[in-house]
């Protein structure tokens, strides 16, 4: 348990538990994702997987969210094909998600320890990349 639990957003574990179920198809995409927009909309993806490191699902539904023109996520789940249920992110999507979105919630656990934990609690002591930028203020 974290020190900053919140509320699990249940219609988007269950959005990406859709696309997981109905999309994920063969070994190239065996992983869904759900993001909550900070205007309340859902977009979701799956991972395109490939050898040299095609993204994860996490990664996609970032892409995906900037082509409808959504640059603010607030919450993201990952989701197993194969009835999985809700998959942590590893650790070059911690990275990722941290960067481009510091204050978002990411839902980990499984069953009924399914929880929101800040992204920033999956990387203790992480590298910000922004810090460390030129004209980092
Ligand atoms: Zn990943």
């Amino acid at each position: 348990m974290t020190s900053q639990t919140k509320p699990v957003d249940h219609e988007l574990v269950e959005a990406a538990a859709h696309v997981a179920r109905t999309r994920c198809r063969g070994d190239n995409h065996t992983m869904a994702a759900a993001a909550r927009a900070r205007d309340g909309r859902i977009v979701t993806a799956v991972n395109a997987y490939h050898f040299t490191g095609g993204p994860c699902a996490e990664l996609v539904v970032v892409g995906a969210a900037a082509a409808q023109g959504v640059y603010e996520l607030e919450t993201i789940v990952a989701v197993g094909d194969r009835e999985r249920g809700v998959v942590p992110p590893c650790g070059r999507c911690r990275q990722v998600l941290l960067d481009y979105f510091p204050g978002l919630k990411v839902i980990v656990g499984d069953g009924d320890r399914v929880r929101a934990v800040p992204v920033t609690d999956l990387l203790p002591e992480t590298y910000v990349w922004a810090d460390h930028q030129l004209d980092a203020g």
